[in-house]
């Protein structure tokens, strides 16, 4: 079922900063959903017109069928059942762990309140610090507990706008970890919108990547990755080098194979430098014939800088790209 239409919307700004030109989007109940863009993309200015924060110049966005009215439309902007989380955490910072979690829940019966606050102490397992208060807490505990507030009221959509760029890398990559895990098991309806591609990825394999206030491209990880529709899209995985005096057509530092021997079709390089990563050596060649260079992987890790490389790619592996 299709929770969330973005209808073509156009946002500007004064100065004429077109933040969101034409935007569409549609999202499935209980899908979680990562939208790539890099800064200045209209990232922001988008959850918050999907919160209702933002008036727009043209376009709908409907929830489940009903209108989203923007500021200027409705006395108390925003809506409760679309939550909106941003990077600073925001939390009470004299209430407890479970004060904070509760305090949407104010108004909700008793029984419901005590029920679902045990469910999401369980689920984000914050319930050993549940009487602490937010400065005794990490960065990424700080971080579960706004998103657990966010959760408490059930809310149609969670919207979280960049919200692990305070976190360092360890701390991200096991937040991210329960994130996915515990979105997936109470079925929530989530837009994430990141500047970082692992971070999405680990998160979800349903993919928007925006650039300039439109989509560029949606589809799962395999199929950008395979397909992607321009060099923008396509760089974003990988670096990618560009096949000299074939226009448009590029090859992933990945698909290159690497020999010691001359062959017929095999392009002439030498290594220019070489560098050890987790999985690979990363190795720069500088192409012969054709001068330039090009980027590949080295998984045996045997070439050195100085040695002659002669270099194949499968015609399958070949990236034809627009920009
Ligand atoms: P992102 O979140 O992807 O970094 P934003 O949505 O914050 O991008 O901003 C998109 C564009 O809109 C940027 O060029 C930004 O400068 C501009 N912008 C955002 N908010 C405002 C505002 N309140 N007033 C004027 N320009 C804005
Ligand atoms: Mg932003």
């Amino acid at each position: 079922m299709c929770i969330l239409e973005v209808n073509q919307i156009i946002k500007s700004f004064e100065h004429g900063t077109k933040a969101l030109d034409n935007f569409k989007l549609s999202l499935e109940k209980g899908q979680v959903l990562c939208i790539i863009g890099e800064s200045g993309s209209g990232k922001s200015t988008l959850l918050r017109a999907i919160a209702g924060l933002e008036s727009l110049d043209s376009g709908t966005i409907m929830v489940q069928g009903e209108k989203i009215l923007g500021p200027d439309e409705k006395l108390v902007p925003g809506y409760e059942e679309i939550q909106l989380v941003h990077q600073q955490f925001q939390l009470y910072p004299n209430s407890t762990v479970e004060e904070n979690i509760a305090r949407p829940l104010l108004l909700f019966d008793k029984e419901y309140t005590r029920e679902r606050l045990d469910t999401l102490l369980k689920l984000f397992k914050l319930f050993p610090m549940k009487d602490r208060r937010p400065k005794q807490l990490s960065g990424g505990q700080q971080q579960k507990v706004a998103i657990a507030r966010a959760l408490s009221i059930e809310p149609k959509l969670l919207l979280l706008d960049e919200p692990f760029s305070q976190l360092d890398p360890i701390q991200k990559r096991d937040l991210l970890e329960e994130l996915r895990e515990i979105f997936a098991s109470l079925s929530t309806t989530v837009i994430l919108v990141t500047h970082d591609l692992l971070d999405a990825l680990a998160i979800s394999e349903h993919l928007c990547v925006m650039r300039r206030g439109k989509p560029v491209q949606v589809g799962t990880t395999a199929e950008l990755y395979k397909y992607p529709n321009s060099f923008y899209v396509a760089a974003l995985f990988s670096p990618i080098n560009k096949i000299p005096s074939r226009n448009g057509h590029y090859v992933r530092p990945g698909a290159l194979k690497l020999y010691r021997e001359n062959a017929k079709g095999r392009i002439p390089a030498q290594v220019v430098f070489a560098r050890f990563l987790p999985n690979h050596n990363i190795i720069k060649l500088k192409l012969h014939e054709f001068g330039g260079s090009w980027l590949a992987e080295d998984p045996s890790r045997a070439f050195e800088v100085g040695d002659n490389v002669y270099i194949s790619y499968p015609t399958q592996e070949i990236l034809k790209l627009g920009e």
